[in-house]
Parts: structure tokens; C-alpha cells; sequence
């Protein structure tokens, strides 16, 4: 007998939902979404552009030399470190060891980067790293090397060290975003700047009918929700209804991380325009409301941490501040997944060459270790090997010498192309050299899952029970 329901629809290549900690879908009983990089995406490069622009002109007027200087879309990525201190940008691996350095726009050679950070471990409880968590961090990381070689050539006045450098721009940077006028471009704009999404409309409607309560807990403010969000999801609803229908709660200006570790009040946006008017009572159903706080909301949907999950692209605000204060359940959206999956796929080939020269140099190693041993018990005249001829031990260890140093010749330069996969300066964004990227660590720590694009969850269906691997030790291997 055939089957007569429908096909199952397949999970495109990098759209799972990737887990760290168990979550079972079924057991959420509301979702809260960040809109910014999260509900909304981007084009990156034309935003940052814009941004940019906007930074570079407030520098300008304020007096500083920012002529002729222009955005580098592919400079840096998400999840790199700033060091004020040094004036460098840096990439680190899980345990914070500094695996690649760029001081300005030019790279440090191995010996100047190990003289900067031998003794030194990424720690970012400490002020003086700035994680770049979102794509909005991308066009400071730029302006930011930039002037760094600006201030090198003594541009900047004698006063001036790194660190104040990035108050600086910090500061131009958060007017830029705050006095509207960049959002008032894209407002007009929506087609220039947003990537719209088809398929996220139906996930969202897919969650809510399974009974989940739906939220949007924006940092924006409500102008510019209310464009991005009808931009990006009424023409792809059922006529009649809008992205409103979808949210049983819409909150604006939350304010992350305060949002989550303060209890800031809660103001009703009156009208369209904007008008706040303080609501002392809490929220109630289908609300547009501004400020307010997680407990708040708990309470409203009078439902606990586990039993929300909240949804956002920002790894400090969205994801670990909801964990670590809330336990919320967390997931992460890391957009550039989707290209670093299929570029390490095109690559695995070359990914397995080098990973049997490594195992062949690895053994190699091994038996020069065992050999050297051997002498050395001769030499000194000790141990089960410590007699018999020295010259068969010299020749076989000549003989190792010679096929590592093969090997080596062969696996240096494939290494160097894997390490610039997905990006030229900084390699792919979840690994640093062989190991796993600060970034990677910080996903796996604080967010349960992640995945590319909130429409995923539409692949996984509201009833996925989603599995963390089984971890895996060296000694397992
Ligand atoms: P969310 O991701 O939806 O919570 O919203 C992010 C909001 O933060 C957007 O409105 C951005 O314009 C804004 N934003 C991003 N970076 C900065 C900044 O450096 N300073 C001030 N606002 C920012
Ligand atoms: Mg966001």
C-alpha cells in the first residue's frame, strides 16, 4: 500500500537546528524573538556601508582625519576581539589563546604576535577586550583599524592612546545609531537593506497554531519595527492579516541586556507614532509596549525560564544574559553558517588529506620519540636499551628526520588553504587553527542551539526533540 500524505520535506544543508543541551520543542510553551539580524536579516555589507558612513561623518565633524578612508566589507567578522590595549584585533581560540592578530589593517607576523600575547589570555570580563558580537559591530572593527594606523603615523595628536581611540568611536558610533536618520534611510529604503525570507512567515504561523506563545523583544525602537517588520512578513501572510497577527506580544526600546538584568518600567505605545504612555497594570494580550523586563513577562505568561526560549543573534544580550539570569531557554542565529557549512564541504576533501598527514606525521613522531629514548638510555647507559651499537639508532632517526620533513612540506600548504576558508584574514568563524574559535566556545556555553535563520525551525517542526550529541573526549577517540 502507498503512502498518500504528503512528501516530508528534507532539511536543506545548513539549515538544522544545531544542538548543545537538549531541547525539546514541545516542552516550550512561548518564544521570544529579537527582530534586528534575528527576524529581520540584513544585506551586511550595504547596512555596515551606511553605518560606516554615518560613524565616519560624525568623526569628521568632531575634527578627526577620516578623509579617503572607506568600509572593508570582508575586514572582519563576527567574533573577534578588539584589544584596546594594543590597539589590535584578534582572534582567539576557546581557551582565549591569541591565534591571529591584526594590528590596523595589517597582519602580525608569528614571532611580533607571540611577543604581544605570550603571557596573555583573552579574558572578556575584563573591559579591555570588545567582543564583536552582532554584524552592526563590524563597522567600528574597521573604523577602528583604520584610525589605529592613523594614530601609528601620529595623526591623531600625541595624547591619544588605543584605548581612548575606541571610546571614540564607541560613542559616534551609538549616536550614529540612536539619532535616527540612519534608520530613517532604510525606512525608505526596505528593498536596498532587508534580505527577505519567505519561508519565515509560515514557521512562525507553524509554532504559534502548535499553541506556542509568540513574542518579538526588540531593541528598536517602534517606527522602525513596525517598517522592517511589515517589509519583511505581510506580503507573505494571508490577506487581511499582518505581522501583528503573529505576536501576542510586541515589545520595542527593550533595552538588552537591562531587559534581562534590571527591571526597567514599562510604557504602552500609544499610537503609531510613538506616544508612551507609562503602564502601571503590566502588559495585557496583543500589546505594543516599550521597556519592561523579563521577570514581567514571566509573570504575564505566568510561565518559567525553561519554558520560554528566546531567540537572537546577539551572543552577549540575547543569548547569555537570558541564560545566565533567567535560564531561559536560548538559541543563537548565526547567519553565516549557511556559507561556512558549504565551503567546509567543498573543502573536506582537502580537509581529509591533511588529517591523514597529520595521523602518518603523528606516528612518524612517535617512533622518533621511542628512538631518541633508546639513544639517550645508550649515551648514558641505562636502562633495557642501554647497550649494543649507536649508529643503526643514529641512521633510522636521519631516516625519520627526512619523512616527517616530506610530510611537512606537503602539509604546510594545505593547511594555509584551509585556514583561509570563508574569510582571507580570520578563516572560518567556528574554528581558530585546529582547534574550536572563542566564538564556538561562547555558542556552545550559553546557547541550547543555534541555526542560520529563524525559518529553520520550520524544517524542524514545533515537536522536534532536539538532541545534544553525545560529547566527545580526547580519550573517546
Ligand atoms: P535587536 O537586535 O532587534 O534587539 O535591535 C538592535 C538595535 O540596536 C537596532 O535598532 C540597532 O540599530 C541598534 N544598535 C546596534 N548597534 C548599536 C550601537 O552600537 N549603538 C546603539 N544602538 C545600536
Ligand atoms: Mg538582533
Amino acid at each position: 500500500m502507498t503512502d498518500a500524505t504528503p512528501a516530508l520535506v528534507a532539511t536543506p544543508p545548513g539549515r538544522g537546528l544545531y544542538c548543545n543541551r537538549t531541547l525539546n520543542l514541545r516542552a516550550i510553551r512561548a518564544i521570544g524573538f529579537d527582530m534586528d539580524y534575528t527576524l529581520v536579516h540584513y544585506d551586511v555589507d550595504a547596512w555596515e556601508q551606511r553605518a560606516y558612513a554615518y560613524l565616519q561623518q560624525k568623526l569628521h565633524e568632531h575634527g578627526w582625519p577620516v578623509d579617503g578612508l572607506a568600509f572593508l566589507p570582508q575586514f572582519a567578522t563576527r567574533g573577534l576581539v578588539i584589544d584596546t590595549a594594543l590597539g589590535n584585533i584578534v582572534k582567539a581560540d576557546r581557551f582565549g589563546y591569541v591565534k591571529r592578530v591584526m594590528h590596523g589593517t595589517r597582519r602580525l607576523e608569528f614571532d611580533d604576535q607571540r611577543k604581544s600575547y605570550a603571557r596573555t589570555l583573552v579574558d572578556l570580563s575584563d573591559s579591555r577586550w570588545v567582543f564583536l558580537n552582532t554584524f552592526f559591530s563590524l563597522s567600528e572593527a574597521v573604523m577602528y583599524a583604520q584610525l589605529v594606523e592613523r594614530l601609528d603615523e601620529g595623526q591623531l595628536g600625541p595624547m591619544l592612546n588605543y584605548s581612548d581611540l575606541w571610546q571614540q568611536i564607541r560613542r559616534s558610533l551609538d549616536l550614529a545609531h540612536a539619532e535616527g536618520r540612519l534608520k530613517a534611510e532604510l525606512i525608505t529604503q526596505p528593498d536596498r537593506y532587508v534580505v527577505v525570507d519567505p519561508d519565515l512567515p509560515l514557521a512562525l504561523r507553524d509554532l504559534k497554531q502548535s499553541g506556542k506563545r509568540l513574542l518579538l523583544i526588540t531593541n528598536s525602537e517602534w517606527s522602525f519595527t513596525r517598517a522592517m517588520m511589515e517589509h519583511a512578513f505581510d506580503r507573505f501572510l494571508p490577506g487581511g492579516t499582518s505581522w501583528r497577527d503573529l505576536f501576542d506580544l510586541v515589545i520595542v526600546g527593550a533595552r538588552k541586556p537591562d531587559f534581562f538584568t534590571g527591571r526597567p518600567p514599562l510604557y504602552e505605545v500609544a499610537d503609531d507614532a510613538g506616544l508612551l504612555r507609562p503602564c502601571v497594570g503590566g502588559p495585557t494580550a496583543r500589546g505594543v509596549y516599550f521597556g519592561g523586563h523579563a521577570d514581567m513577562i514571566e509573570q504575564h505568561l505566568g510561565l518559567s525560564g525553561s519554558e520560554i526560549l528566546y531567540v537572537g543573534d546577539h551572543l552577549y544580550t540575547d543569548v547569555k544574559v537570558s541564560k545566565d539570569i533567567h535560564r531561559w531557554r536560548t538559541a543563537l542565529i548565526v547567519r553565516e553558517l549557511e556559507d561556512e557549512i558549504a565551503l567546509l564541504q567543498e573543502a573536506r576533501p582537502q580537509q581529509k588529506a591533511l588529517d591523514r598527514l597529520m595521523a602518518e606525521k603523528s606516528v612518524l613522531e612517535a617512533e622518533q620519540a621511542q628512538v631518541r629514548l633508546q639513544q639517550q638510555r645508550l649515551e648514558q647507559g641505562y636502562g633495557p636499551t642501554g647497550s649494543g651499537p649507536r649508529e643503526p639508532l643514529d641512521g633510522r632517526l636521519a631516516r625519520l628526520r627526512t619523512r616527517v620533513e616530506k610530510l611537512e612540506d606537503a602539509i604546510a600548504p594545505l593547511a594555509a588553504r584551509l585556514s583561509v576558508v570563508s574569510n582571507a584574514q580570520w578563516g572560518p568563524l567556528m574554528y581558530a587553527g585546529n582547534d574550536r574559535s572563542n566564538l564556538a566556545s561562547q555558542v556552545e556555553r550559553y546557547a541550547d542551539i543555534y541555526t542560520s535563520r529563524v525559518s529553520n525551525f520550520g524544517f524542524a517542526t514545533p515537536f522536534a526533540f532536539l538532541r545534544a550529541p553525545r560529547g566527545r573526549l580526547p580519550h573517546d577517540l
